[in-house]
């Protein structure tokens, strides 16, 4: 999986790979699929919710560009499969999910593997308050605009990394770092074109 599908497209963050290598993908989806955990694309993981395609993981961590020891705030725990790879890089993990359900099962696969991340459930278009200021803030789901809640919550230069766009197609993955002069001076650099599921919530599609 890491030399074909990541190496290969050209993500050379050796944190981002080392992780991937190291991390089980087949134990955070469900067993109907864990023969396809190694494939190219996103699978289903319960509650008409995916984990992403490989890739386009490795490409989001690269562009989120920790230092060792950051503290990252990942929104949309799902399986737990994202916080596990930024807790392998090092990073002090918060982990929102809006769905109790997703939130229990990650908080017990992450324990079960020794990964140190922390889940928390609730509404994370608005952040994750508690835990601020983040070095880095991830969002797997995909919002009509980038939340200035969550640009509020990262420290002078942090990344936010985001799919934002329609609420099922023409999204692209944007970066917002945040700068001195605060919430509005901070510009999204749009990255690559991608399709997630919808960020719901406050600051997020309303169904
Ligand atoms: N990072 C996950 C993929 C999750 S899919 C993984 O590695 O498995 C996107 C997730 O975002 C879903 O679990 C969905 O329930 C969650 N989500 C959607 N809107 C949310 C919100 N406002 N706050 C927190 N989680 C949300």
């Amino acid at each position: 999986m890491v030399d074909e599908q990541i190496a290969a497209r050209g993500i050379s963050d050796l944190r981002v790979l080392a992780a991937m290598a190291v991390v089980p993908r087949h134990l955070f989806v469900p067993a109907s699929v864990q023969a396809e955990a190694y494939g190219d694309g996103p699978l289903p993981i319960g509650a008409g919710q995916t984990i992403s395609q490989p890739y386009i993981v490795a490409f989001t961590l690269q562009a989120l560009d920790l230092r060792p020891g950051g503290s990252v705030l990942d929104v949309g725990t799902g399986s737990g499969y994202q916080a596990a790879l930024l807790a392998e890089m090092g990073a002090v993990v918060t982990s929102v999910e809006r769905r109790p359900s997703l939130a229990v099962g990650a908080r017990d696969r992450l324990a079960d593997l020794c990964y140190a991340a922390d889940v928390v459930e609730g509404d994370g278009s608005l952040g994750w308050p508690p835990g601020a200021p983040y070095d880095g803030i991830v969002v797997a789901a995909s919002g009509p605009v980038v939340p200035d809640e969550l640009v509020a919550q990262l420290g002078v230069g942090g990344r936010l990394v985001m799919p934002v766009g329609g609420r099922r197609h023409g999204q692209e993955l944007v970066r917002v770092t945040r700068s001195e002069e605060g919430v509005g001076g901070s510009v999204p650099e749009s990255l690559l074109p991608v399709s997630f599921v919808p960020l719901l919530g406050e600051a997020g599609w309303s169904r």
